[in-house]
């Protein structure tokens, strides 16, 4: 059943004005589009959980027919491409931890957008040597990173897949040209305007809008005849039709033609790009081993801390409704967010000290600064033995993405986060899908104080994420859960506070999802607005918390073993998104 929260629509809706010209890291724009209560699907053998229904269909019927879960995510991206276009596509960049259970090997895929080689770290920067405001950054071809999905899926598909790359891309191909209907959210999201970019080029204004400027209405058939032609090309030449072929020359066309604030993306930053296949970050958290993504995202490593410090300082295991909770885990919190800020970027480009971040007697000595009876106030980033000098980032970074799960009938499993950043990106679209704006999650400014900040833009570096795809594994070594969530920032919040209330006690991973949100990203204490966790704000107040009640919205999707040995689903209320599985 669905039920959609109108009063909160209309605050939210009330608001935009300001948040046109006040752009800070409060804007969570996909909010406010109603809650759907989710029932869990038990699978014994298959398994996809995604954003969208059409693309969970797409991804369950690869798995049908014999593919594995590398299969299942091509179909699945592909058709998110199509019916979720605000929030990923083959327009932008991802992160996938493949977990292959007949070798018992775990990859991390990185896809993430790349800088061109013609920018460097003035990209942000004005004439007169102050930072961009960010929206005149972000609209436009000046924002737009080399994508970098269909390059990931492409290398985990050739490792991993059992099926022919053409077959993966025949729904997405279908539903491109026989339409989809458009969904409250996409509907609301366009009547919000909730990216102020999306009316100024025409590809994206006629494809979203009437012809007389109004949002397409939910329910409306939208076909995409220019997605499906370049979905064919992908599907038989591969990769290379974006990479190397007709495809790139539309994007980079479209970057350059945006005359009003053009981008530096040329060929050859697309023939030159090269997904990357990484080693995960795995920690212990109780009997578990919870396995993340490394740098370049900072939602690994941020949520390994965030874990690790809370069993450190916690007396037992807390539950979702007490305030101890959310006192402890806004602490620790902080103190991870401070070291994500100084010490977390591309560590391809710049020495990223994970093994000093991550080690036990480091964090046990940083949970200690947790007092149980007072807010820390702003914490500082810890001293690490490397004495890395470095200035803190302040990139904001505003929520679209996906994320999906799949686990095939082998055991195989896919955890994904795929983003074209903002809501609909950089507004630009080519070749029937957007292209994103992932370069504003690199800092506008380069330096400060003498010092340079570890996540400035240069030439071919990822810029930071917080994009958090997790895996957990028990005492044998057997996967027990895969889950990961959209919401910027606060990605991490959402993904940490959900493995910690799961992996504590024995609620479902449902139930866990269904739990009020609470972030704090070394700032005040958010409490998620309509939900039971207003109830915090009067005693966290009193523990010196600043709080504030807002919409929190996330789209965690994943799954866990059950006793039997079953996989339940669990869905996120705040979404759209759905299970599948046999
Ligand atoms: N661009 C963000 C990142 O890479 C994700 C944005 C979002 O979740 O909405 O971490």
């Amino acid at each position: 059943m669905r039920i959609h929260f109108f009063s909160a629509i209309l605050a939210t809706l009330a608001l935009f004005p300001t948040l046109l010209f006040a752009v800070n890291e409060d804007l969570a724009p996909e909010s406010a589009t109603g809650t759907l209560v989710q029932k869990t699907v038990s699978a014994r053998h298959q398994l996809v959980v995604t954003a969208h229904p059409l693309a969970t269909q797409a991804g369950y019927k690869v798995l049908q027919q014999g593919g594995s879960a590398a299969d299942a995510a091509v179909a699945v991206q592909a058709m998110l491409t199509l019916v979720e276009p605000q929030s990923s596509g083959i327009g932008g960049g991802a992160f996938m931890l493949y977990w292959d259970n007949s070798t018992q090997q775990l990859t991390a895929f990185d896809g993430r957008e790349t800088a061109p080689a013609a920018a460097d770290e003035n990209l942000f920067m004005t004439a007169e040597g102050t930072p961009m405001d960010w929206w005149d950054a972000m609209v436009g071809g000046r924002s737009v990173g080399t994508p970098g999905v269909l390059a990931m899926l492409e290398l985990s598909q050739k490792k991993y897949g059992k099926q022919p790359w053409d077959s993966l891309f025949n729904d997405a191909i279908a539903t491109s040209e026989s339409g989809f209907t458009v969904t409250p959210r996409l509907h609301q999201l366009l009547a919000a305007n909730i990216n102020p970019g999306l009316g100024r080029y025409p590809q994206a204004k006629d494809y979203f809008f009437t012809p007389e400027g109004e949002p397409l209405p939910v329910g409306y058939q939208l076909t995409n005849p220019a997605l499906a032609d370049s979905l064919r090309q992908i599907a038989t030449q591969g990769a290379t039709a974006l990479y190397q072929g007709e495809l790139g020359v539309k994007i980079v066309e479209a970057v350059k033609q945006a005359s009003d604030n053009p981008g530096k993306l040329q060929l050859s930053d697309l023939q030159n790009y090269r997904a990357v296949a990484r080693q995960a970050i795995c920690r212990p958290f109780r009997q578990y081993r919870v396995c993340g993504f490394p740098p370049p995202t900072s939602g690994g490593v941020t949520t390994l801390q965030i874990l690790r410090m809370m069993e450190f300082a916690e007396q037992q295991p807390l539950p979702a409704d007490s305030v101890d909770f959310y006192h402890l885990f806004s602490q620790a919190s902080r103190l991870a967010y401070a070291d994500r800020a100084r010490y977390l970027a591309d560590s391809d480009f710049i020495q990223v000290p994970v093994d000093e971040l991550l080690d036990d007697a480091y964090l046990h000595q940083r949970s200690q600064l947790i007092s149980p009876l007072k807010d820390m106030g702003k914490a500082n980033p810890g001293e690490l033995p490397s004495k890395i000098s470095r200035a803190d980032d302040r990139s904001p970074e505003l929520p679209s993405t996906s994320h999906f799960v799949i686990i095939d009938r082998w055991g195989n499993a896919v955890s994904m986060t795929s983003s074209i950043e903002m809501a609909f990106g950089s507004t630009l679209m080519a070749g029937g899908f957007l292209l994103n704006n992932q370069l504003t999650d690199f800092s506008f400014v380069a330096e400060q104080d003498g010092k340079p900040v570890a996540n400035r833009v240069q030439p071919g570096k990822r810029p930071r994420s917080s994009m958090s795809p997790m895996m957990v594994f028990d005492e044998n070594n057997q996967l027990v859960a895969a889950l990961g969530s959209p919401g910027g920032s606060r990605i991490i919040s959402y993904v940490a506070k959900n493995l910690y209330l799961k992996l504590s006690s024995d609620i479902s991973l449902q139930q866990a999802f269904n739990t009020p949100h609470m972030v704090n990203r070394n700032g005040v204490t958010e409490l998620e607005v309509g939900t039971a966790a207003e109830q915090f704000a009067e005693p966290l107040k009193a523990l010196g918390h600043e709080t504030k009640i807002r919409d929190l919205n996330s789209g965690l999707h994943g799954f866990f073993r059950q006793r039997d040995g079953s996989w339940a689903s669990a869905v996120d209320p705040r979404r759209e998104g759905s299970a599948l599985g046999d």
